[in-house]
């Protein structure tokens, strides 16, 4: 019998605000201790969690589609205000312009929902204008239904930890960033994290793979969030979100993980 897959995801809230989330593709015997794990991730927010959400549900396997995660590099850069430099230089780079990079930044810096706050999701941002263009400004779109095959998850993982990748942020991410970037219309992705102690941030492009920043943000802040940014000219937004959201993917190979390399832009 051919196997049965299942998206689980997680959503956690507490003081009236979006705590954390997850997103995972698991089989059958191994649903119930993937919820178990991420219920407790869930409630592992200093007492302020009030509710904790998952979801189960059947997926159609044959629309899964098998991919290879992006290519990975490391910059190390000497504080995070050359971080949000490079990021800049790196989304430039591959076709964002100047400003609208710079009113992302800006907006992730700022909380990027309404009155300041982190979103859950992502914004979608015109590459060109800066525009923002996701229907909902707090909610923004959430990247589902994308994870590790679990056929060679634990390989994954241990190549991941081998080349000094083991936090589970960096897997999350990485497969969040490689689902993004077969997205039609996707011009580069730009994320840091809402945790205060999580410093690394990274920018994706579909010709430069995933570029990690260490760091990328001040620690202590609280805010982070990610920007997807849209190619202006090809901007079929429904098919889009439709993709982020509903299509499932799975990574079944590792890309060139390249050793950490220093970067400053001081004379
Ligand atoms: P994290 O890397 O989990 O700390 O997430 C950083 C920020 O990225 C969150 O505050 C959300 O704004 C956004 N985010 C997290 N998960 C997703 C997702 N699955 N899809 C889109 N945006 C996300």
């Amino acid at each position: 019998m051919s196997p049965v897959y299942y998206s689980l995801r997680m959503r956690a809230a507490g003081a009236g605000r979006h705590l954390s989330g997850a997103e995972r593709i698991v089989l059958a015997d191994q649903a119930a201790s993937a919820a178990a794990q991420l219920v407790a991730r869930g409630i592992a927010h200093g007492g302020q969690t009030a509710e904790v959400h998952c979801t189960l549900e059947p997926l159609d396997a044959g629309a899964i589609r098998r991919s290879r995660l992006p290519d990975v590099r490391t910059w190390q850069v000497p504080d995070w205000r050359a971080g949000r430099r490079l990021a800049l230089t790196l989304l430039m780079e591959c076709g964002v312009g100047e400003s609208a990079a710079a009113r992302a930044m800006q907006a992730l810096d700022r909380g990027a929902a309404p009155g300041g706050s982190v979103m859950r999701g992502a914004m979608l941002v015109d590459a060109q204008s800066g525009e923002r263009l996701e229907d909902d400004p707090a909610r923004g779109v959430r990247v589902s239904r994308m994870d590790l095959d679990p056929a060679c998850r634990d390989a994954l993982l241990a190549t991941l930890s081998g080349a000094g990748l083991a936090h589970h942020r960096t897997a999350e991410a990485l497969v969040l960033a490689g689902k993004v970037l077969h997205a039609p219309g996707i011009v580069a992705e730009l994320c840091w994290s809402d945790d205060p102690g999580y410093l690394t941030g990274y920018v994706a492009t579909p010709a430069g793979g995933y570029q990690r920043i260490c760091p990328l943000k001040q620690a202590g802040d609280r805010r982070g969030g990610r920007a997807l940014f849209v190619d202006a000219g090809n901007r079929s937004l429904n098919g889009l979100v439709d993709y982020l959201e509903s299509q499932p993917v799975l990574f079944t190979a590792a890309g060139t993980i390249h050793p950490p390399r220093p970067w400053s832009d001081a004379p």
